[in-house]
């Protein structure tokens, strides 16, 4: 039996359990950092807009915002855990985030860890810090088997087996919206065809429907039409959910899981993606360890991927990050 996680949380030392955590979360529109809690609570939360331009212009007002955070500190700064869009280069501590096109090979764990010089950086990618944020403090707290989608405008994630994030060799390992459920079908922004996020990501969902005649540009739209009893809309988040389900049962007859959580945007919309997803389970889990498989919405929302951010930083044994370094 592994430890049940109030018991693994009194294992922490007095020391890390007095310290505080530097989150910082970088997206290709905003990026965020704060200080966390051994408890997971995050104190002075601040949101900056992803800056344009070259690698510096984008670096100089997230390590402002860093310095900022980090004077604010009241306790000993254990670690800064980092979540970024990807790709990452874990080994090497670079990211190139499709969506900050002055970053490419963008050292970001060293620029950090060369701001706070003593404080060892963690690192992994933002479908992966969600994932152990909902793991650590959030719906999947309870749960040693488990995967963690986030259905967005892509669809990321990461899976807890056995009560540890399983991270594979590069660290991407769990990228559940880049699994295949429906051959030779919509082409993904990866460049492959028919994965998880081809079908169920937001933009997916809207092209789908565009192309089949409704008018409306957001997900948001969509799922108020659907409401309203369009039916192309309603055969999106059919769709959607299918993809979703086809995804977490290929995931769990690989890794003999027992629950799903789904957070990101989508999930605001569970209505309408979580009835054809669990006609879906119940269609394909037909064997005895895929049957009964718990779907649930994830419950920290927003917050989740600093909240994992700083469990990287708590629970280094429980969630291991490739990429650690420290500036001496
Ligand atoms: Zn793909």
């Amino acid at each position: 039996m592994l430890p049940m996680r109030d018991e693994h949380v009194t294992t922490l030392s007095a020391m890390e359990s007095d310290s505080l955590a530097l989150a910082v979360d970088v997206g290709g529109t905003k990026m965020a950092a704060c200080l966390v809690q051994s408890d997971g609570r995050l104190i002075g939360s601040q949101t900056i807009p992803t800056a344009d331009g070259s690698a510096e212009d984008v670096w100089q007002p997230l390590a402002t915002l860093v310095r900022e955070i980090a004077a604010r500190a009241d306790r000993p700064l254990l670690g800064v855990g980092v979540g970024t869009a990807g790709p990452l280069d874990l080994a090497g501590g670079t990211v190139s985030p499709v969506n900050i096109a002055g970053w490419r090979e963008f050292p970001l764990a060293r620029r950090l860890a060369e701001v706070l010089p003593g404080v060892p950086v963690r690192m992994a990618g933002d479908g992966i810090c969600a994932a152990v944020g909902e793991h650590w403090r959030g719906a999947a707290r309870e749960v040693d088997d488990v995967i963690v989608l986030v259905v967005s405008t892509g669809v990321g994630g990461g899976i807890i087996q056995r009560g540890r994030l399983v991270t594979g060799r590069t660290g991407n390992a769990g990228h559940i919206g880049h699994t295949v459920v429906d051959l030779g079908g919509d082409p993904c922004p990866c460049g492959g065809r028919g994965c998880v996020e081809a079908l169920a990501s937001g933009p997916s969902m809207v092209s789908y429907a565009v192309r089949n005649g409704w008018v409306g540009s957001s997900a948001v739209e969509l799922a108020d039409a659907a409401r309203a009893g369009d039916k192309v809309a309603n055969q999106a988040f059919e769709r959607a959910g299918h993809a979703v389900a086809a995804g977490i049962i290929s995931a769990s007859a690989l890794c003999d899981l027992t629950a799903a959580v789904i957070g990101g945007g989508v999930s605001h919309a569970a209505d309408l993606l979580f009835p054809p997803l669990k006609r879906a389970l119940e269609e394909h889990g037909k064997l005895g360890f895929l049957r009964d498989i718990e779907i649930s919405t994830a419950a920290l929302g927003s917050s989740a991927g600093l909240v994992g951010a700083g469990a990287l930083v708590f629970e280094p044994e429980r969630y291991p990050s490739a990429a650690r370094l420290v500036h001496v």
